[in-house]
């Protein structure tokens, strides 16, 4: 651990930043499955589902970015949450965001199933009903803040005391902020996950996932899980990793300048019915957001008016692409109603506002300028 204060050098140094063996800069691809031992038992490293240098580097870095006692690097974002929700038991029930990732709600719904773990969507934006959710069985509440893709705010400090006051395990997933702008287990949060090929990577090249903790001995329990069940992250991919997060905080800076510009430019759209951003004034839990985060990030969601059609306005885009995923350098865009969400039933997704007009934005770091032109460009198509 470093001495620095700030976090935009933690970034850069924080965790183990350099090769205690050799003195390299950056730390090394350490690309072994196991460690030599001179008598058994006698190690540091013994084999590398349990523990590798390289990994261990990234789990220091973001246990200390986001104030844990504890990091831990698996393959995915849903190995990360699997291996979470694993500390659980036959019979137990966790509460879930309404609008958390599908993978999350299809993890719940087709594997823990399995195993007689049970879930209930909640609307976690509304206390009162989590508050009321809470039932004997109920172990857990999995957040999402801002959630996918209506961007709803839910009041992390205040889950938190609910969670507690019932002794829940509280579980925050902070994908679509990144610890630069939002720091859940200062809030209160047990267990923090990410996927990490969003904005911690942030360059769409690899697939990762994260998790920290507070306390030292869930942090042992979650420890067990990880190697138990294996869905470890790479050495290569935990060193993409590592190089990814040193840009986080100019990367995040632009991207949320860059969001805040499309989302005041669509907003004064004639072409658009609605703009969802959490940095806009007149957004779903505006003030909430503004005290429990240092930005609104950089996802907007947004509604075509009637006449405009989402296929031409995708096919009439040039250098912003079609594609799943989030969090990188280059804008992508989605068809929350086709593609992310197509496994919700079509009334239930006009009932939330998962039009077939919405879009989801992920804006990226490129020329503001540039980005704006090609989607007034696209949207002029769409309306032809
Ligand atoms: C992408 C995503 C996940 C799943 O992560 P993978 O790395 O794709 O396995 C979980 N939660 C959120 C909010 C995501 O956006």
């Amino acid at each position: 651990m470093g001495n620095y204060k700030d976090f935009d050098s933690a970034l850069i140094h924080g965790g183990i930043s350099s090769d205690p063996y050799t003195g390299s800069v950056n730390v090394p691809i350490y690309q072994t499955s196991t460690f030599k031992q001179t008598v058994p038992g006698d190690f540091k490293y013994e084999y590398s589902r349990t523990n590798n240098p390289t990994r261990e580097a990234l789990e220091a870095l973001i246990a200390e970015l986001d104030g844990g006692s504890r990091g831990f690097a698996f393959a995915s974002g849903m190995a990360a949450i699997t291996a979470v929700l694993s500390l659980f038991y036959s019979g137990d029930k966790v509460l879930i965001s309404n609008n958390v990732y599908g993978g999350t709600y299809r993890v719940l719904d087709k594997v823990f199933d399995h195993f007689g773990l049970t879930y209930q969507m909640v609307d976690t934006s509304n206390l009162k009903e989590v508050e009321e959710a809470v039932t004997e069985d109920v172990k857990a509440i999995l957040v999402e803040s801002p959630a996918n893709p209506l961007l709803t705010i839910t009041d992390l400090k205040a889950v938190g005391q609910i969670a507690h006051r019932h002794n829940l395990l509280y579980v925050v997933d902070n994908t679509f902020m990144s610890p630069y702008l939002q720091q859940p287990l200062k809030l209160g949060a047990d267990v923090v996950v990410y996927s990490a090929t969003k904005y911690l990577g942030g360059h769409s090249d690899l697939v990762a996932g994260l998790v920290t903790v507070k306390d030292k001995e869930l942090a042992d329990r979650i420890a067990f899980l990880q190697n138990s069940t294996g869905g470890v992250l790479q050495p290569f991919d935990s060193f993409l990793l590592i190089r990814g997060i040193k840009t986080l905080a100019v990367r995040m800076e632009r991207h949320v300048a860059n969001a805040t510009a499309v989302a005041e430019h669509l907003q004064n759209h004639p072409a658009v019915n609605k703009v969802y951003f959490p940095g806009l004034l007149t957004a779903q839990g505006y003030e909430i957001h503004k005290a429990q985060a240092k930005g609104p990030g950089a996802m907007v969601s947004f509604e075509l008016t009637e006449g405009h059609d989402a296929n031409r306005f995708f096919k009439s885009l040039h250098m912003i692409q079609l594609a799943e995923s989030l969090g990188g350098v280059e804008s992508l865009v989605c068809h929350p109603a086709s593609m992310t969400h197509a496994a919700i039933p079509y009334e239930t997704r006009q009932k939330v506002g998962i039009t077939d007009g919405l879009i989801r934005f992920s804006v990226g770091i490129e020329n503001i300028e540039d980005i704006l032109q090609d989607l007034d460009l696209a949207i002029e198509e769409s309306g032809k």
